[in-house]
C-alpha cells in the first residue's frame, strides 16, 4: 500500500467512525476539555467519546521522516501530508475533533535531535547526560531539561525522548554518554530533575530505555538474566527514583529482552513493576522497532507503538483492531492505553498549551548558551592535579594537542545527535551512516584559552607522534586533548583510548614534563599514562559551549567541582564481564547475559565487594580550592536517617564540593555489597565559609527488597553512615542504630 493510500484508508475509517459517534460525543458535555477537571476525567470523558477508530489512531506511531531514503528502503514508511515536523523522531497524528493534538516526538536527552538530514534543525547540546549525572547538582539538571524542552516545544514538539537512565553496568556501553552513571540514587535524581525540567514547558518527557538496556551489542534480541530482589535494587531503583521525581509522561520500553521475555512485552516489567507496584499512570511506548507482537504486546502492558515502520510488522494498527474485535485483547483494555496517553497529554499541559509548528526564531540563544556552559562548567572533572593547573599567569607558550582543540568540542553519535550551528564532521572520521555523522561542535577550547591568556598558544593534530613531541619540547604547558566517540548500537570494543592517543600523551609527556590532558570521552577509559602527566580533566562530551567551558576550568575561571558518576577501573579485568557478551557481527540467535553475577553490586558496590582498587573511584573529583567535612552525625528520621555535618571551604578559592553520604550495616544484613550512596549534597562555599547541610537517606537505601512480600525491610541494628568524597575517600563515620521498618513497595 502506498503511504497515500494508506493515509486516505485511515482517514476515511476515522471519519466513518467519528460521524457514528458523532450523537455520543454530542451527548457528551465535551468533559474532555474542561481544564477544571483532573487530567483523569478530561481522559475518561475524552475516551468515552471516541470511536474505536481513534483510539487505535493514539496507539500507533509513525517514524517521522520523509527522507529519500525512505522510499527506495525494504521499510513503508509512511509520510503524512499534514506533518511538517520532518527528519524526527516520530508523529501520531491528531484527533481535531476532541481537540487532541497531534505527538510530534523528538530524540533526546542533551537537545532537539535531528535524524540524519541535508538541512538539520540547529540547536543547543547540553554536555552528556553522564556529564550532567557528574554536576550532583539536581538545579543544574532539571535548568538544562527546562531549556531542552523549550527548544523542543519552540521546534514543535510535545514529546521529547529523553531521561535515558540505563544505569552504567558495562563502561563499554556506546550509550553510556546518554546516561546517569552507576548509582540509583545520583541517576534517579539526575534524571528525574531533567525530566521534571523538560515537561515544565508543557510537553511529555520518557524515561528510558526501560530496562536493563545495558548494553548496544546485540540490543535487539540480547536477553539480560536478572532476579526481581537484585533488579529493584539497582537498575529498576533508578527508574523508581527518577519516576518518582520527574514524573514522566511516557515511559519507553527498551529493546532487549529481558528474563526471556523481550522488554516491549514483559508482563513482569511494565504490568508489574511500572503500572502496578510503582503506580505510573502515563503511557508505554516501544522503542523504534522493539514490538514483536500484538496480543502479546497489548496484554503485557505496551501502550503505543512507535516509529511504524522500524518494527517487522504493524503490530498495533489493524492486527489490534482484530485482536479486540476477535477478544483477544479486551476493549477495555485499548481503552486503557488511550487512556494513559491522554493522560499524559492532559497532565503536562500538552493539550492546553499545544505545539505550534516551528516557532524557533524565537529560541533564546544566548541565554540558552549560558545554561549549557554552566552545567559542563560544573560537569568537568579534574582528576588530577600536580600543580600544573589553573594555567600560570605566567606562561608565554602553550602547545595545543589533538581532539580538533583548535576547532571544537566531541558530541556523542546516534539518534540523540544534536546538530548545531557550524558542526562539523571531519573527513574520514567516523562511520559514514548511522549512528555517524562523528560530529564536533564549533566551540574552540583553543579561541576560549586565547581569549583569556597572553601566551603565544599554537596547535598541532597529534596525528604524527614525533612531530606532536617535537613541537611539546620546552613549552611552558602541553595539552593534549584526548578523545573517545561513542554512539547508540555498538559498544567500544575495550577502555583503551583509540587510534593510538596512549603512545600519543605516552610521547608528548617525555617530551615535556607539563604535559595536561583533557578527556573528552562517553565514560570511563584507561589511563596508563598517568604517572606521567601533570594533570587530567574528564571533560566528557561538554555540549555546544563546551570549548569555553573548558578553557573557563583550565585557567581557574571556574573552579572544577564535577564528581565522577562512574567508577573509572584500573582494567577490563576487574569488572563483572572482562567482554560484553554477544557479538556485534550475529544479531540473530539467543545472545544471553547474566547481571546475577554482580546483581545489584553495580559499580563501585562491585569494587568494594570484590576489594578491588579502581583507577579513579565513584564520586571522585579535585578542586583549586580545598575543603574540610567534618563533624558529622545521624539519626534516625522517618523510616530513614539523616545526617548532618559541616563543609568548610578552607582553600583560597571560591568553589562548590559534593560531600557523599555513604551507608553500611554494621552487621550481615544480606546486602549486595558493603556500602551505598545515601545521599549527597552539593554547596558552593566561599574562602573561609561554613555551611551545615543535612541529608536524608531514603528508607529504601537502608532496606533489602522482598520480592514474595513486595515490601522493603530496613533491619534492625546499627548502621555506619559515612561521610566522603569519593566512594573510596571516607572522612568521617558515625554509627547510628535503627528499628526495624517495613515498607511499601513504593518505599512509604
Ligand atoms: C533509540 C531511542 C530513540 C529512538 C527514536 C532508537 O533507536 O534507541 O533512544 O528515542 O530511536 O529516534
Amino acid at each position: 500500500m502506498t503511504s497515500r493510500l494508506f493515509h486516505r484508508l485511515l482517514a476515511a475509517s476515522a471519519l466513518a467512525g467519528s460521524l457514528a459517534f458523532s450523537h455520543a460525543a454530542l451527548a457528551q458535555t465535551q468533559a474532555w476539555a474542561d481544564t477544571t477537571l483532573s487530567p483523569d476525567a478530561r481522559a475518561d470523558a475524552a475516551v468515552a467519546a471516541m470511536t474505536q477508530d481513534e483510539k487505535l489512531t493514539l496507539v500507533f506511531g509513525y517514524f517521522s521522516t520523509n527522507a529519500a531514503w525512505q522510499n527506495g528502503g525494504t521499510k513503508k514508511f509512511v509520510w503524512f501530508d499534514d506533518n511538517t515536523l520532518d527528519y524526527a523522531a516520530g508523529y501520531v497524528p491528531a484527533i481535531a475533533r476532541l481537540g487532541i493534538p497531534a505527538q510530534h516526538e523528538t530524540d533526546a536527552g542533551v537537545g532537539v535531535a535531528t535524524q540524519r538530514s541535508p538541512t538539520p534543525r540547529l540547536r543547543t547540546a547540553l554536555p552528556s547526560g553522564i556529564a550532567t549525572a557528574a554536576t550532583w547538582n539536581p538545579k543544574t539538571a532539571f535548568a538544562g531539561g527546562a531549556m531542552i524542552g523549550n527548544e523542543a516545544k519552540l521546534s514543535g514538539f510535545n514529546v521529547q525522548l529523553a531521561g535515558g537512565i540505563d544505569l552504567l553496568r558495562e563502561p563499554r556501553n556506546g550509550r553510556n554518554f546518554e546516561y546517569g552513571g552507576e548509582d540509583p540514587l545520583l541517576a534517579g535524581t539526575i534524571d528525574g530533575n531533567e525530566i521534571a525540567g523538560i515537561q515544565s514547558n508543557h510537553i511529555v518527557s520518557t524515561l528510558k530505555h526501560y530496562a536493563f538496556n545495558d548494553q548496544e551489542t546485540n540490543r535487539n534480541s540480547v536477553d539480560v538474566k536478572i532476579d526481581d530482589k537484585s533488579a529493584r535494587q539497582s537498575d529498576l531503583l533508578a527508574f523508581q527514583f527518577a519516576n518518582e521525581i520527574g514524573k514522566p509522561g511516557s515511559v519507553m520500553c527498551s529493546y532487549n529482552r529481558v528474563n526471556g521475555d523481550y522488554a516491549c512485552e514483559n508482563d513482569w516489567l511494565l504490568n508489574q513493576v511500572l503500572k502496578t507496584d510503582w503506580g505510573f499512570r502515563g503511557y508505554v511506548m516501544s522503542d523504534w522497532g522493539a514490538t514483536h507482537s500484538t496480543t502479546e504486546a497489548a496484554l503485557n502492558g505496551l501502550d503505543q507503538e512507535s516509529g511504524w515502520a522500524f518494527d517487522h510488522s504493524p503490530y498495533f494498527a489493524a492486527a489490534l483492531k482484530e485482536a479486540v474485535n476477535d477478544g483477544h485483547v479486551p476493549e477495555a483494555r485499548l481503552d486503557d492505553m488511550a487512556h494513559r496517553i491522554l493522560y499524559a497529554l492532559y497532565a503536562n499541559g500538552a493539550v492546553d498549551d499545544p505545539v505550534n509548528g516551528d516557532q524557533s526564531a524565537s529560541i533564546d540563544w544566548a541565554a540558552h548558551a549560558k545554561t549549557t556552559q554552566a552545567d559542563s562548567e560544573e560537569s568537568i572533572v579534574l582528576l588530577k592535579n600536580a600543580g600544573l593547573l589553573p594555567v600560570a599567569r605566567t606562561a608565554k607558550k602553550i602547545v595545543l594537542i589533538g581532539g580538533h582543540a583548535d576547532f571544537g568540542v566531541l558530541s556523542g553519535g546516534g539518534s540523540s545527535q544534536v546538530y548545531a550551528t557550524g558542526a562539523k564532521r571531519f573527513d574520514g572520521e567516523g562511520p559514514d551512516g548511522f549512528p555517524g555523522p562523528l560530529t564536533y561542535y564549533a566551540s574552540s577550547p583553543m579561541a576560549g584559552l586565547q581569549a583569556r591568556t597572553h601566551a603565544n598558544i599554537t596547535y598541532v593534530d597529534g596525528k604524527d607522534v614525533k612531530a606532536a613531541a617535537a613541537a611539546a619540547k620546552g613549552a611552558d604547558l602541553v595539552i593534549v586533548f584526548a578523545t573517545q566517540w561513542t554512539g547508540e548500537g555498538f559498544d567500544v570494543p575495550n577502555l583503551s583510548l583509540p587510534d593510538n592517543q596512549d603512545a600519543l600523551i605516552n610521547a608528548v609527556a617525555a617530551a615535556n614534563k607539563k604535559t595536561a590532558v583533557v578527556l573528552e570521552t562517553g565514560g570511563p577509559v584507561l589511563m596508563p599514562w598517568l604517572p606521567k602527566v601533570g594533570a587530567v580533566l574528564e571533560a566528557w562530551y561538554p555540549g555546544t559551549s563546551g570549548g569555553e567551558a573548558i578553557a573557563r576550568v583550565l585557567t581557574g575561571e571556574v573552579n572544577p567541582s564535577g564528581h565522577l558518576p562512574a567508577t573509572f577501573p584500573m582494567s577490563e579485568s576487574q569488572l563483572p564481564r572482562t567482554v560484553v557478551d554477544g557479538d556485534p557481527a550475529h544479531e540473530d540467535g539467543h545472545p544471553h547475559t547474566d547481571y546475577t553475577i554482580e546483581g545489584a553490586a553495580v559499580g563501585y558496590k562491585w569494587f568494594d565487594k570484590k576489594g578491588l582498587k579502581p583507577l579513579f573511584p565513584f564520586g571522585y573529583g579535585l578542586s583549586y580550592s580545598s575543603f574540610k567535612l567534618e563533624a558529622l552525625t545521624a539519626q534516625p528520621s522517618g523510616k530513614g536517617l539523616t545526617a548532618s555535618f559541616t563543609m568548610h571551604n578552607v582553600g583560597k578559592a571560591a568553589g562548590a564540593e559534593v560531600a557523599q553520604v555513604y551507608v553500611s550495616p554494621a552487621f550481615d544484613a544480606g546486602w549486595e555489597a558493603p556500602k551505598r550512596l545515601g545521599g549527597f549534597v552539593k554547596l558552593s562555599l566561599n574562602p573561609a565559609e561554613l555551611q551545615q547541610p543535612a541529608v536524608t537517606v531514603d528508607p529504601r537505601l537502608l532496606a533489602t527488597y522482598d520480592s514474595a512480600s513486595k515490601t522493603w525491610t530496613v533491619a534492625a541494628g546499627d548502621y555506619k553512615v559515612m561521610l566522603g568524597t569519593s566512594a573510596s575517600d571516607i572522612v568521617q563515620t558515625v554509627t547510628v542504630h535503627l528499628d526495624q521498618q517495613t515498607l511499601d513497595v513504593r518505599g512509604q
